[in-house]
């Protein structure tokens, strides 16, 4: 069976760790929350009407900034912890931990000082909770959260939102059904003009979840009373109304302590006439454990929907981190293992558009069977073998001795200069091959699930790889210029051979024509030249395409990352750390994840750890 402190202090515990964690509800947020899940005390009334006082008392201690104005422009969440009798009393705020405050002079001024850090000096609103713990003897086990007093009017330097802007926090606070409201009243004004009972009336008409405080009873008029009121007469509510005495104005600036107060409270009602009848059901110190007892019993009856708020939440979160990709590692072995994987992984996908399986290697064949062909038939050996050029290039080697048998030097030149046609559609062909597998690693990187994360990483490995395929271009270049030289240093020798000779097309070969120019003569070493040319062609049209796909595909297949593999082997931590530097806003998002994560989950380790069944 779980006690009444081990259950306050649950909520307590996580309540802190949702404020840790950023977690606090409110707007913007659309995860899910789990403060909201947990029930607390929330403190609403008009300006003045006493909203601190009460506070203070249920505190037994002063400690709450005062003054004219909106002086609270945070919510303070308050929890008490009753220690044992005899204990120091001290309070300590969650955003500075580890500092123990037994002056509580010096608590107001961090309450002040830490709602401006926040806040600025603008004095407008933040919802975003100061969260203030005090242990003492003297209290009992209950969190309460002090809200801005509803206000009608902005004061001097406070934007005129400021009035709507309170309105909306309030209420975030106490429309959520796990809210308790304590409404305050004072009771020198209507209870039918109260702003706390007005809202309450609007969010929780029942009065199921309200606690009516009225307070400055001592304030009211000579002959008059608030029976009516605390009796439950002019407004019902479920629970009933406690009447309160706090100290007047006078006293806090005669310094009465808050231990005299609550003692002159008592005697307040214990000697009233009108009140003595309702004695044992008066005042803060009964106040304060009426709520620690209702409080304990709506958490009781709460932790088993937040149990199974909490195991819901924890595996819809998971899966969405499952979804974005867990963490990355912060050692550099481990970076530097995903780092492979990824590259791994990226490589799969490159050989899966090479081999089949993905589109693209295709275009490579189409390079081959189209495009080299096309432009092999579009050289210009009919010019080049024109007649006229024939005669020129022939005659021009010769020089001043016309040839004899055959023009050996003017063969040679013919062919040399109609080989050097080769490089250009030899060219294309490594340039478009190298297009395609470019073009090809922009869309592997693009479809590589696991590297959307990183575009750091995804920048590295495009760079890497592009720069690999350059490499390999001009290996490629190199080699397919080189089977065009290859031809023209050394002619097949067989075809010369073959050739018929002149006189046994009707001439006499050592004298073969008297015009060695002439044009029968020319026109078949231009034929023959052309034939030649053809089977050469016929040659390349086989071998270019072997030449580059032995340079250029087999080798980004085999080692397209090799250098960049070796060049990661060698970074430093750091350096690997910035290669798997994440998109920010999936990183943000993440981070987020992982932090509400940790909140549930260790939420759950709480409610494990106390014995509540
Ligand atoms: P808040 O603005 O709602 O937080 O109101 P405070 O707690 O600051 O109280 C406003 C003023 O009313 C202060 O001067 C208090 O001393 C005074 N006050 C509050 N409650 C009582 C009470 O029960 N009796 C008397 N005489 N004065 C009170
Ligand atoms: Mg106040």
């Amino acid at each position: 069976m779980a006690t009444m402190e081990s259950l306050i202090g649950l909520v307590n515990r996580i309540q802190r760790a949702c404020t840790v964690l950023g977690d606090h509800g409110g707007e913007g947020s659309t995860l899910p929350t789990l403060w909201e899940a947990l029930p607390s005390v929330a403190v609403v009334g008009g300006q003045s009407s006493g909203k601190s006082s009460v506070l203070e008392s249920i505190v037994g201690r002063d400690f709450l900034p005062r003054g004219s104005g909106i002086v609270t422009r945070r919510p303070l969440v308050l929890q008490l912890h009753k220690t044992d009798d005899g204990q120091q009393e001290y309070a300590e705020f969650l955003h500075a931990p580890n500092k123990r405050y037994t002056d509580f002079a010096a608590v107001r001024k961090e309450i002040q000082d830490e709602t401006d850090r926040i806040t600025g000096r603008t004095k407008h609103i933040s919802n975003i909770p100061i969260q203030l713990s005090i242990y003492s003897p003297n209290v009992v086990n209950l969190t309460l959260i002090d809200l801005p007093g509803m206000t009608k009017v902005a004061i001097e330097g406070q934007a005129d939102s400021i009035v709507q802007d309170i309105d909306n926090m309030v209420r975030s606070y106490v429309e959520k059904p796990n809210s308790i409201i304590l409404a305050i009243s004072p009771a020198n004004q209507d209870i039918a003009t109260s702003d706390a009972i007005k809202l309450a009336r609007e969010v929780d008409p029942s009065g199921e979840r309200t606690f009516g405080v009225l307070t400055k009873l001592d304030l009211m008029d000579k002959g008059t009373n608030a029976l009516d009121v605390l009796e439950g007469r002019a407004y019902r509510l479920q629970h009933p109304w406690v009447g309160i005495v706090n100290r007047s104005q006078a006293d806090i600036n005669k310094n009465v302590d808050m231990i005299a107060a609550r003692r002159r409270e008592r005697e307040y009602f214990s000697s009233s006439p009108d009140y003595g009848h309702l004695t044992n059901k008066m005042g803060s110190e009964y106040l304060a454990k009426l709520l620690s007892k209702h409080l304990e019993t709506v958490i009781k009856a709460r932790i088993p929907s937040i149990i199974s708020l909490i195991n819901k939440t924890i595996d819809e979160l998971e899966r969405e981190l499952d979804h974005l990709g867990r963490p990355i590692a912060v050692d550099a072995g481990a970076q530097l293992y995903t780092i492979l994987e990824l590259c791994r992984a990226f490589d799969r996908v490159f050989k899966e558009h090479l081999d089949g399986g993905r589109p693209g290697g295709d275009r490579i064949y189409g390079v081959f069977d189209n495009q080299l062909p096309a432009a092999l038939r579009k050289l210009p050996f009919d010019r080049h073998l024109s007649l006229q050029n024939v005669r020129k290039v022939v005659s021009e080697a010769d020089g001043y001795q016309p040839h004899l048998i055959a023009p050996e030097q003017g063969y040679r030149r013919l062919i040399d200069s109609s080989l050097s046609f080769f490089k250009g559609p030899a060219e294309a062909s490594v340039d478009a091959v190298h297009f395609v597998l470019k073009e090809l690693v922009r869309k592997s990187i693009g479809e590589t699930q696991e590297l959307k994360r990183f575009p750091t990483l995804q920048a590295d490995l495009a760079a890497a790889a592009n720069e690999a395929l350059e490499r390999f271009r001009e290996d490629s270049r190199k080699t397919i210029l080189r089977l065009v030289e290859m031809e023209s240093s050394y002619l097949t020798v067989d075809f010369f051979r073959k050739l018929p000779l002149e006189a046994e097309k009707g001439g006499n070969p050592t004298a073969p024509t008297n015009d060695r120019y002439g044009e029968g003569h020319l026109r078949r070493i231009g034929s023959n030249v052309s034939s030649y040319v053809g089977m050469v062609c016929d040659t390349l049209r086989n071998s270019i395409p072997k030449a580059v796909v032995h340079c250029q595909v087999r080798e980004a297949k085999r080692s397209l990352l090799d250098h960049f593999y070796s060049q990661v082997g060698k970074r430093e931590k750091k350096q690997l750390g910035v290669m798997l530097d994440e998109d920010p806003a999936l990183m943000e998002k993440r981070e987020a994840i992982a932090k509400r994560l940790e909140l549930y989950k260790s939420a759950r380790d709480e409610i494990d750890s106390v014995a509540w069944k």
